[in-house]
């Protein structure tokens, strides 16, 4: 009888509900107790079943918190309070003690009798000493080592597109991971140095007394290591690095400069490590001013955006076919920012999605005028994979299109940062819905991080721009690798009807060279740089006649 009160399908559920979450359900009249599993393993009780629950449990809780619980408690249980809720330490199994929140309420008979107490305990991770997936310490750990006196360095390694891992591996996955790069630190560390996990990717070794070469050197190994774990995909990490007292003397200080280090490690290239300096600081400082400015531009109806747009000329008859839309950006204090810059800020906040819109509208806006006034001249525009993660941005320019009457023949979406494709299914289904109706779709910066066969196999294209590092490396004397490249991609477009462009043309040389291999169209500063609309339109009615 007393047993079914607790053999009950929603402590079932509830007990499996998370790993940090502990069920208890007490039968009053038996004083029977029962735990959910996880419970009895991480605290190390004696069974999922407990007569006399009370005094066992108080075992666990830290000395100098049970007062505080046993008030909160006899308030319950004496109906001066319908909840029971307060925050103390218990130990766990490890013998180390772990800060919960519980709370729990008493459930009466209709004549008011008790009947059972239940409620749940929550882990407050962010309060506990070791973190439960890694076992490593924690950043509330770290907050109270002393920085003020010694010296020593500090790395911050972040796990590079973890997002992309986990979505594409699945959670459990990504926790593997997060497991094997643990181990592989406190392997790699020093016999004085400690290990910390902070919140999702990111891990720190401290060195008290330890030299910046040494934590570079451990960063080297650790980023070779990650290649090479059994049972796992490689993958790597970036990271920052800063020593004190040189680059501050408390938590707070410290854990900025190294995470703007590691942002910028991350920014000039995955798998980097970057020291901490003025120049990192300077460069947070005005990432934060593009931020605001940016922002601001956006909610002022899209002030200071502007497009420009560069010439794509025919290989064979070296006229203009079409165009590129490259965005600017300006405002009356800010002339200086260059799109890699702005745009880089705009798809870390999001807003590229608005901004893209913008593009989008203005780029058709283009087409459409120049459909009527040149009849043959395309429009392409860039897209990052970002604003592809919703069907809205393919709907919008679908209907745009309609609209404003322009032929999708005309119209060519270049698709950039490619690298962080990580739905190539999504991708696929919204490209053949594009092409379809007669857009066109091109790969970007072929041959760089960003794009590169992987993507070619799972999704249909129409033209493939070659990078410009290729393109420019052609005049190095002597340098054939950069024309195989060229000649071995141009070959496979061909046979897959892919056509091709060669961005970055700049000298005649390198156009004679191009031309020869086979490139569709060529782009390039030999032609021209991109300019507004008004010059645009000129080059092409001087060409023509
Ligand atoms: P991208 O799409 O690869 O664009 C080509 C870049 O190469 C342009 O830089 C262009 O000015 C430059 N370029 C063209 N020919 C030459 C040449 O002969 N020599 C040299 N040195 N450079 C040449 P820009 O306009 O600074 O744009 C930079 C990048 O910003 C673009 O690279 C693209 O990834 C991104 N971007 C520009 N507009 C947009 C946009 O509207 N949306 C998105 N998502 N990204 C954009
Ligand atoms: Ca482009
Ligand atoms: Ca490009």
């Amino acid at each position: 009888m007393s047993k079914n009160i607790l053999e009950n399908e929603l402590f079932e559920s509830f007990a499996n509900a998370s790993d940090n979450i502990y069920i208890y359900v007490c039968d009053m009249k038996t004083d029977l107790t029962r735990w959910s599993k996880n419970t009895v393993d991480y605290f190390d009780l004696e069974g999922e079943y407990i007569t006399g629950n009370g005094p066992k449990w108080m075992e666990h809780i830290h000395p100098d918190d049970r007062a505080a619980y046993i008030a909160d408690i006899e308030n319950v249980f004496s109906g001066a309070s319908s909840r029971h809720s307060c925050q103390y330490r218990a130990k766990n199994k490890y013998g180390d003690y772990v800060w919960l929140e519980c709370k729990g309420s008493v459930i009466s008979d209709e004549n008011g009798n008790p009947l059972v107490f239940a409620g749940l305990m929550t882990r407050l991770d962010n309060q506990n000493k070791y973190d439960p997936l890694t076992l490593l310490l924690t950043s509330y750990e770290m907050q109270k080592y002393d920085f003020s006196t010694g010296r020593g360095t500090i790395l911050l390694l972040g796990i590079n597109s973890f997002r992309k891992i986990n979505n594409t591996n699945g959670f459990l996955y990504g926790n593997k991971v997060l497991v094997a790069l643990a181990n592989c630190l406190t392997d790699l560390a020093g016999k004085e140095d400690r290990v910390y996990r902070l919140q999702g990717d990111e891990f720190i070794v401290l060195s008290p007394n330890g030299s910046k070469e040494n934590l570079s050197r451990l960063f080297e190994k650790a980023n070779d290591l990650c290649t090479n774990i059994r049972g796992l995909k490689s993958f790597s990490v970036s990271a920052g690095l800063v020593s004190y007292p040189e680059n501050g003397t408390d938590f707070n200080t410290l854990m900025s400069n190294l995470e703007h280090s590691l942002e910028y490690a991350k920014d000039q290239k995955q798998g980097r490590i970057s020291e901490f300096s003025e120049k990192i600081s300077q460069r947070h400082l005005r990432t934060g001013m593009l931020r605001e400015a940016l922002t601001q531009s956006i909610h002022n109806n899209f002030e200071g955006f502007e497009l420009y747009f560069q010439p794509i000329l025919d290989a064979q008859t070296k006229k203009i076919v079409e165009c590129e839309s490259l965005l600017r950006w300006k405002t009356p204090e800010i002339q200086d920012a260059t799109p890699y810059e702005f745009i880089k800020i705009l798809e870390n906040t999001g807003e590229i999605r608005e901004v893209g819109f913008w593009v989008m509208e203005e780029a058709l806006r283009h087409a459409a005028m120049w459909q009527k006034k040149y009849r043959d001249i395309s429009v392409s525009f860039n897209v990052s994979y970002i604003q592809l993660l919703d069907g809205e941005f393919i709907d919008r320019l679908i209907a745009k299109a309609k609209e404003l009457e322009v032929d999708p023949k005309l119209v060519m979406v270049e698709l950039t940062e490619s690298c962080n494709a990580d739905d190539t299914k999504m991708l696929s289904r919204q490209f053949d819905k594009l092409q379809k109706l007669g857009f066109k779709i091109a790969m970007d910066d072929f041959g760089t991080e960003y794009a590169s066969f992987g993507l070619l196999h799972d999704v249909s294209m129409d033209v493939l721009k070659i990078d410009q590092k290729f393109v420019r490396g052609l005049i190095r004397d002597g340098n054939m690798t950069d024309m195989a490249i060229i000649e071995n991609v141009v070959n496979m477009c061909r046979q897959l009807s892919i056509q091709t462009v060669a961005e970055g043309i700049e000298t005649k040389e390198i156009q004679d060279i191009i031309r020869s291999i086979g490139v569709s169209f060529l782009q390039g500063y030999l032609y021209s740089k991109p300019v507004p609309a008004a010059e645009f339109e000129r080059m092409v009615e001087e060409e023509r006649g």
